[in-house]
C-alpha cells in the first residue's frame, strides 16, 4: 500500500513519563506504517526544556504560528518534588502556559462518546464542547491579605495622568483584597473563536457570565459577543440554521443538565476551568476527552487533556505493561492530521483520521478497552482488558 503524502509539517511536541511513550506507540502502531509523517519535532520533554533553559518551548510555540498545525503530549508543569527529581536549575512553568500566552485564544474541549459508557446525566446524547477563554481573570489576579483596618481603593490612571478612584471597602478588621482584569482585544479573539468554531461544527453557541451581579466586567464580556455576532456571524449562523444566545451562568448550568447535548458552551476562563471538569467527569473519563486551542489567527494545538499519568510510569519503569489509555492521545493526533489536511485540501489524510477514530471506537464497542474503562463500561459485549500496546494493535487490526 502507497503511504498517504502530506506537504505541510506538523509541528510535534513530545512530552513525558506516560504518555511519552505511548506518543512513540501510537505512532509506531498507527501512523507511519499508513503516513508519510512530515513532522517539526519538538521535544518538550523536561529534560529537554531543562537543557535548553524552556527555549524548546517558545520555539515549537513559534514554529505553531508558523505553520498553523500543531500536536502536544502531555508534558510535566515542574513543581518542587519534580525540582528535586529532575535536578531542575529552575522551576519551568507550565509549557500550556508558555504556549497559550504565545499563540492567545480559547481552548475547547470535548469528550469522545461510545456505546456502553453513558454518561452520568442520563439524558445527555450527545458531545457538549466547552469552550474556556484562557486569558486573564483570577489567573493574572494582583492579591492582597489585608491584616489590619484601613480603607482600599481601586485606582486607575491613565497615560495622561488622570486618575478615577472608587473606594472598594473600608475594612474594620483582617480580610482580603483580589484585583482582576481582561482586555477587550482577548475577549473578542475569544468571542470570535467561539463563533468560528460553532460554525466549523454546525452547533448552536451558548455563552454565559454573570453579569446581573458584575455589571461592568462580565457585562463588556456580554456586549462584546453581541456586537460582533450581530455585525459578523448572524446571516452565517441563520443560514446554518444554528443559534447563538446568552444566559446567565446559574440559568446556562441548570439548562445544560436537563439538556440533550451537542452545543458549545462558551465559559470565562474560571467557569471553563471548573465547568470542564464537570462536564469530563459526568461524560466518564478524562482520558476520554480532546482538547484544541484555538488562536484568534486560526492555529491549532490539538492535545489531551489529561496529564503525564506518573503512577502508571513508574510501573512501567519497574517493567510492567500498562493499560493506559492512549484515545485523548491518539485523538489529538487525528484532530492535528484532520486539519492539516483540511488546510492542504489533502482528503486521503482527512478520511484516514475519521476512520482511524472510528476503528478506535468501535474497538472500545466490541468489548477490548484499558482498565480505566472496565469500570465504566455496560456495554453488550464483555469487556476485555488490553494492556496500551495490545488495545492499539487491535484498532490497527480493525482499520
Ligand atoms: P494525570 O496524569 O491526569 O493522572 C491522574 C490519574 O488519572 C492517573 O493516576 C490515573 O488514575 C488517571 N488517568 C489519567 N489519564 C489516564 C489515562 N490516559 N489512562 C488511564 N488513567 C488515566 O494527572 P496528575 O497525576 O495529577 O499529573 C501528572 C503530571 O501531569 C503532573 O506532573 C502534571 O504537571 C502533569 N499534567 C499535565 C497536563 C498537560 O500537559 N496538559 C495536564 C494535567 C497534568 P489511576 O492511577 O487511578 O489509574
Ligand atoms: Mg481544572
Amino acid at each position: 500500500m502507497e503511504k498517504i503524502k502530506m506537504t505541510t509539517p506538523l509541528v510535534e511536541m513530545d512530552g513525558d513519563e506516560m504518555t511519552r511513550i505511548l506518543w512513540q506507540d501510537i505512532k509506531d502502531i498507527l501512523l507511519t506504517p499508513y503516513i508519510d509523517l512530515k513532522t517539526e519535532y519538538y521535544d518538550l520533554g523536561l529534560p529537554e526544556r531543562e537543557k535548553t533553559k524552556d527555549q524548546v518551548t517558545v520555539d515549537s510555540a513559534e514554529a505553531t504560528k508558523k505553520y498553523g498545525v500543531a500536536v502536544k503530549c502531555a508534558t510535566i508543569t515542574p513543581n518542587a518534588q519534580r525540582v528535586e527529581e529532575y535536578k531542575l536549575s529552575q522551576m519551568w512553568k507550565s509549557p500550556n502556559g508558555t504556549i497559550r500566552a504565545i499563540l492567545d485564544g480559547t481552548v475547547f474541549r470535548a469528550p469522545i462518546m461510545v456505546e456502553g459508557i453513558s454518561p452520568v446525566v442520563k439524558n445527555w446524547k450527545k458531545p457538549i464542547v466547552i469552550a474556556r477563554h484562557a486569558f486573564g481573570d483570577v489567573y493574572r489576579a494582583t492579591e492582597q491579605r489585608v491584616t489590619a483596618p484601613g480603607k482600599a481603593e481601586l485606582v486607575f490612571t491613565a497615560a495622561d495622568g488622570t486618575e478615577t478612584r472608587q473606594t472598594i471597602c473600608d475594612f474594620d478588621g483582617p480580610g482580603v483584597l483580589q484585583g482582576q482584569f481582561n482586555k477587550d482585544a482577548s475577549i473578542r479573539s475569544f468571542a470570535h473563536a467561539c463563533f468560528r468554531f460553532a460554525l466549523d461544527a454546525g452547533q448552536d453557541l451558548w455563552f454565559s457570565t454573570k453579569d446581573t451581579i458584575s455589571k461592568q466586567y462580565d457585562h463588556t464580556f456580554k456586549d462584546i459577543f453581541q456586537e460582533i455576532y450581530d455585525s459578523e456571524y448572524k446571516t452565517a449562523f441563520e443560514a446554518k440554521g444554528i443559534e447563538y444566545f446568552y444566559t446567565l451562568i446559574d440559568d446556562a448550568v441548570a439548562r445544560v443538565i436537563r439538556s440533550e447535548g451537542g452545543f458549545i458552551w462558551a465559559c470565562k476562563n474560571y467557569d471553563g476551568d471548573v465547568m470542564s471538569d464537570m462536564v469530563s467527569t459526568a461524560f466518564g473519563s478524562l482520558a476520554m476527552m480532546t482538547s484544541v486551542l484555538v488562536s484568534p489567527d486560526g492555529k491549532y494545538e490539538y492535545e489531551a487533556a489529561h496529564g503525564t499519568v506518573t503512577r502508571h510510569y513508574y510501573r512501567y519503569l519497574k517493567g510492567e505493561q500498562t493499560s493506559t489509555n492512549p484515545v485523548a492521545t491518539l485523538f489529538a493526533w487525528t484532530g492535528a492530521l484532520r486539519k492539516r489536511g483540511e488546510l492542504d485540501y489533502l482528503p486521503d489524510l482527512v478520511a484516514f483520521a475519521d476512520r482511524l477514530e472510528k476503528a478506535t471506537i468501535d474497538t472500545i464497542e466490541s468489548g477490548v478497552m484499558t482498565g480505566d474503562l472496565a469500570g465504566l463500561w455496560e456495554g453488550k459485549h464483555k469487556a476485555r482488558v488490553v494492556t496500551s500496546r495490545e488495545f492499539l494493535t487491535a484498532i490497527a487490526e480493525r482499520l
